[in-house]
């Protein structure tokens, strides 16, 4: 049996970012993933303010610029017969937000977790956790055709909306609302869209500049639509871009898919308990929300950097000690991530309310107000911050 301090399952964007910063602790790490990488998940990619500030104060934000991927320095937002047009909001050092293709990001984290000394086993999958005095002490791992089990003060289940980690520990799922919408994606060459969105009732389309000159449009529709979308998507997407964004649709007509159609309808919307005894979820395995606000890459970065303070200074080995951080930790996650999920389910209704549309138009008068605005949906600013009396006023 080997052991380590902590044991993370799942090396992706919350997992391998976890990982890195335990290590970065000076902790005995071990970070797992079944999958082979570098590896591709479903993504529309793009990533928020905090999520790229957090890569910046990391030293992992260079490696994303070096790797190709364009900033998106500009973003437009149309709706209602409105366009609202601003530069990215420069904040915290960072001027641009960025939507690297996972198999860079991903595999980005996880050699930072691996230069900051953790040690990294892809084509590993848990099976089952192992318990002691009534708390978790480590994984059964399958790598290939043995079994091998490894012993910690911790293990971190970062291992997805599907997490096999919370269904071993039995994590509740503690607060749930319906699904809400559906969507189908694909990347284009030969699109010079920019960064942004348009919008109308039952309709959200999103463009997104990636690596490689290619750009994502995704089409989101309601949830009672998946059935429809599913049997033809080519047919589904195309009329939604057509009827909400028909410029964008005249461009696509004339550039070139460069992937197959790509979709879901399993968006779920969810917290669950992240913590126990010996066991913590992180990322999606903790909290999963609609994608329409693109939000869990940021999400999980957020997470990875919570756990890791609370842990700070706490010897896993304390039983007692590392159940209090963890406890910290789950209340400052659902602290931060409040909000943002509460503009995501009201998004993904694809219902813009007369509240928000009237508080668009009033925006759309003025440039610093349109920043501003720009500066919230980014997460640079907060609700509190971006609702100012100025604005009040206005409305
Ligand atoms: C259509 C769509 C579009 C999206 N667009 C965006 C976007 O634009 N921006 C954004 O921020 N977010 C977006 N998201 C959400 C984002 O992709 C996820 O929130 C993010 O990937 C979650 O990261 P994670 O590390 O928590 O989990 P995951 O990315 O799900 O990674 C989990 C990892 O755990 C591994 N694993 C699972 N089980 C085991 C096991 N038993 N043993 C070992 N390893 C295991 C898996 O192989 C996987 O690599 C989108 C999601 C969807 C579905």
């Amino acid at each position: 049996m080997t052991a380590y301090d902590v044991v993370v399952v799942g090396a992706r964007c919350a997992g391998a970012s976890t990982a890195m910063l335990l290590a970065r602790q000076g902790r005995r790490v071990l970070l797992v993933d079944k999958a082979a990488f570098p590896s591709d998940t479903m993504s529309t990619l793009y990533i928020h303010h905090p999520g790229v500030k957090r890569l910046a104060q990391w030293g992992v934000l260079d490696d994303v610029v070096a790797s190709g991927c364009p900033p998106l320095a500009t973003i437009s937002h149309e709706v209602d017969g409105l366009r609202l047009a601003s530069s990215v909001p420069t904040a915290d050092g960072v001027s641009a937000a960025y939507a690297p293709r996972r198999y860079v990001l991903d595999d980005l984290l996880v050699r930072a977790a691996v230069a900051a000394g953790a040690t990294f086993m892809d084509g590993a999958r848990v099976q089952e956790v192992v318990r002691g005095d009534g708390r978790v002490t480590g994984v059964r791992l399958r790598v290939g055709e043995s079994t091998t089990t490894v012993s910690a003060g911790l293990v971190i289940g970062a291992d997805g909306m599907r997490s096999k980690v919370a269904e071993l520990v039995d994590a509740p799922v503690v607060r749930s609302d319906p699904l809400a919408s559906c969507v189908y994606y694909t990347f284009w060459q030969g699109l010079h869209t920019g960064f942004g969105f348009h919008e109308k009732v039952g309709r959200w389309i999103a463009r997104i500049p990636t690596h490689d000159g290619l750009t994502i449009v995704a089409a989101y529709l309601p949830q009672n639509e998946f059935a429809a979308a599913r049997r033809d998507p080519e047919a589904a997407y195309l009329s939604a871009v057509e009827s909400t964004a028909p410029h964008l649709y005249d461009q696509l007509m004339s550039a070139e898919r460069a992937d197959r159609w790509r979709g879901t309808g399993d968006q779920r919307n969810y917290f669950r308990k992240a913590h126990g005894p010996g066991w913590a979820l992180v990322g999606d395995a903790a909290h999963h929300l609609d994608s329409i606000s693109a939000r869990g890459i940021t999400n999980a970065l957020i997470q990875a950097e919570l756990i890791t303070d609370s842990l700070s200074g706490v010897d896993v080995a304390d039983a007692l000690a590392t159940d209090e951080a963890l406890a910290r930790f789950e209340k400052s996650m659902n602290t931060a991530l409040n909000e943002p999920y509460l503009s995501t389910l009201e998004l993904a209704q694809l219902r813009p309310t007369k509240a928000r549309l009237r508080m668009l138009h009033a925006v759309a008068e003025s440039p610093e107000l349109t920043a501003r605005y720009f500066a919230l949906v980014s997460g640079a600013i907060r609700m509190r911050e971006f609702m100012t009396a100025d604005l009040v006023d206005v409305l």
